[in-house]
């Protein structure tokens, strides 16, 4: 394969981004976990899947969403008719927190800057984030995750790249299923947004230009695109 040299310098930007985080011991998950789990998948994608942190199966193997819950990602991938190649996915926090409690607020702030690099250097079109934990994160306030799931916002640090919060896979799992055709629906409303490419700023521009057109009033702008209104 021949790799025409943005190519490259995306991916040695990738390595040189791991190679940063080492043998990471900045905050006390590294103390319980058995390997850093740094993520992976496509780093030319236009859609990353963030979740939350690694859980034993990930940490065992180093690669995130192995386990159960990954098994119902993948097929909510699948029915999307996309594979983990097709993506790139993450975590908030890349080492696993003890019996899977949720990461601190240290230890997030502690790892993001890494997650950051990878998004910077990915540089996605949407971002999909798995779970109430990594969606406030990313959003930096407090959601109701059933209720504003599916919706599209943009990341604060990045108000570029959308953002669409979905449910977790383990929180589909701990309710028998239920919820798991939100997660492909969700997911497939990320690929969408990433494959038109518009920014959140370019995609507001354009929804008031059609409102006006058709003489929308605005609060069925906020109805249709709560993010951007
Ligand atoms: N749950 C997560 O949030 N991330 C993983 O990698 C696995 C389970």
């Amino acid at each position: 394969m021949v790799m025409d040299l943005r190519s490259r310098e995306r991916i040695s930007a990738l390595l040189n981004v791991r190679k940063e985080l080492g043998d990471c011991k900045r905050c006390q998950l590294s103390q319980g976990r058995t390997n850093i789990v740094f993520g992976e998948g496509n780093p030319f994608s236009d859609l990353m899947i963030i979740g939350e942190g690694p859980g034993e199966r990930e940490d065992q193997l180093g690669r995130p969403f192995v386990g159960r819950s990954g098994g119902l990602l993948d097929e909510a991938l699948e029915g999307n008719n996309l594979t983990r190649d097709d993506v790139y996915i993450a975590n908030i926090v890349k080492c696993r927190p003890p019996g899977n409690r949720n990461p601190s607020l240290t230890e997030m702030r502690t790892c993001a800057p890494f997650l950051n690099k990878q998004i910077e250097t990915i540089a996605p079109k949407c971002v999909v984030t798995l779970g109430k934990v990594a969606t406030e994160y990313l959003l930096q306030r407090n959601i109701k995750i059933t209720q504003e799931r599916g919706r599209a916002f943009s990341c604060s640090d990045f108000p570029h790249i959308f953002l669409i919060p979905t449910l977790h896979p383990s929180y589909i799992l701990r309710n028998g299923g239920k919820g798991k055709d939100n997660l492909i629906r969700d997911i497939g409303y990320g690929l969408d947004l990433a494959l038109i490419g518009n920014t959140p700023a370019q995609m507001r521009k354009e929804v008031d230009q059609m409102c006006m057109e058709q003489n929308q009033e605005d609060f069925e702008k906020r109805k249709l695109w709560p993010l951007l209104y």
